[in-house]
């Protein structure tokens, strides 16, 4: 059974195409610069001898629409192609971003899921359009497939009310759902099963510390394989130190911002999501840069650096006591899979805890899971590559074996 991910941006389309029997991804890439003279696309594929092949090629479409179908015709190129056809495709998996208080689960889509999800765009309105404008091109490109949408949010539905009611007038929940949702759900799915997996056991067997660091960054209490916590809210501004958001911060700043420097709400907007961060400190959102200047003893990277891992520390304080017990901790995306600076100093000074890093593991290089604490800690520290796509592709190949499908449709 074939299945294409697609995760649909503003101006990009990132996709992966599955060979679900033969457990393999068999193409992958990311179109950029959708609507612009100098579009981009990076296509890989696994050719018949089962070597892989990067193109890297310049074209220029106009919108969502003309770019899938560029990428539909390289999947399927005679020469070239990884599938004989279109039909081939059984299903297509929709990364949306956020699924309100609509959607607890991957649902299949019909036009009454399209509706819901355009009613949840006020919740995230950089990203669920151009998830929608995905889930509208793929409908026509690939019309005798299943659409399938994967919620970042769904994960965290299992929230108990404490953790996701703001302290705010409660009619704001009841008749605007003002609340706090999450996201990175996919990843913090994936991982928590992985890591359960990779200790001998289910997700329920185990409490768990999942801490997503890449451009965006949250973290989640995993307890018996249900999500209880996370630090991202009603937007994925909340929560801890990213590349370029603030994460929390006193409710009353941007009143000072408007009030005293006379800044606008789209002002302080640009300001929290797009200036604050790793980049509002040290003037850098990528962490690679962050390090190199730290080690050249800038002094506003060190500092960068101190706050971003101090708020993880800080989370994972809160949450090993809102769990009452914790097996692992476990780091992946970006940041989490590659830096052995921000996990060493995320983790110092937790031995109270039982959390405690072996330096020599935590520096060597890998690419599966690995198992970063010292022997002796009561708390395992796991590095777990994440794979949001592989997760969309299993979650929407579930859906058509269990044959929700055509109850739903
Ligand atoms: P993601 O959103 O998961 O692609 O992660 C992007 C973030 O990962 C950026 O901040 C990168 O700087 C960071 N990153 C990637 N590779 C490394 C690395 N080797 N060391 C530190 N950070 C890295």
């Amino acid at each position: 059974m074939k299945i294409l991910v697609i995760n649909s941006g503003s101006s990009s389309i990132k996709y992966k195409l599955f060979d679900m029997e033969k457990n393999q991804t068999d193409a992958s890439g990311l179109m950029e610069r959708i609507g612009e003279k100098k579009g981009l696309l990076t296509h890989k594929i696994r050719n018949k001898k089962g070597d892989r092949s990067v193109n890297v090629i310049k074209c220029t479409v106009s919108n969502h629409k003309e770019g899938l179908e560029f990428i539909a015709n390289l999947l399927a190129d005679s020469k070239n192609g990884v599938i004989r056809n279109k039909s081939e495709i059984t299903a297509v998996g929709h990364r949306v971003v956020h699924g309100g208080e609509t959607f607890q689960k991957t649902t299949v889509i019909n036009d009454k899921v399209i509706e819901a999800i355009n009613k949840n765009t006020p919740l995230a309105p950089l990203h669920n359009p151009p998830n929608l404008a995905g889930i509208d091109v793929a409908k026509i490109i690939f019309p005798k497939s299943i659409q399938v949408a994967v919620f970042d949010t769904a994960f965290h539905h299992s929230m108990p009310e404490k953790a996701y009611i703001y302290a705010l007038p409660y009619e704001l929940y009841e008749k605007k759902r003002v609340r706090r949702y999450g996201f990175h759900g996919t990843s913090h799915a994936y991982i928590s099963d992985a890591a359960a997996k990779y200790m001998g056991g289910s997700p329920e067997n185990f409490s768990l510390i999942t801490i997503h660091l890449g451009n965006g960054a949250s973290m989640a209490a995993v307890k018996n394989g249900k999500s209880i916590d996370t630090t991202m809210g009603m937007t994925p501004l909340e929560g801890l130190v990213m590349g370029s958001r603030s994460g929390d911060i006193d409710p009353a700043i941007p009143f000072y911002l408007a009030d005293y420097l006379g800044m606008s709400f789209a002002e302080i907007d640009v300001l929290l999501n797009k200036k604050s961060g790793l980049k509002g400190i040290c003037g850098s959102n990528d962490m690679r840069e962050v390090i190199e200047k730290k080690n050249n003893h800038n002094s506003k990277a060190t500092l960068a650096l101190d706050i971003y891992t101090y708020r993880i520390k800080k989370y994972i304080g809160a949450y090993f006591a809102a769990m009452g017990s914790l097996d692992a901790v476990v780091f992946t995306a970006g940041i989490g899979e590659n830096s052995a600076d921000v996990r060493e100093l995320s983790c110092h000074g937790l031995k109270a805890l039982g959390i405690e890093l072996d330096s020599h593991k935590n520096s060597m290089s890998f690419d599966n899971i690995m198992e970063i604490s010292t022997k002796n800690s009561p708390v395992k520290i796991l590095v777990v590559p994440t794979n949001e796509e592989l997760k969309i592709a299993m979650e929407t190949m579930e859906m058509i074996c269990t044959g929700y499908y055509k109850t739903q449709t």
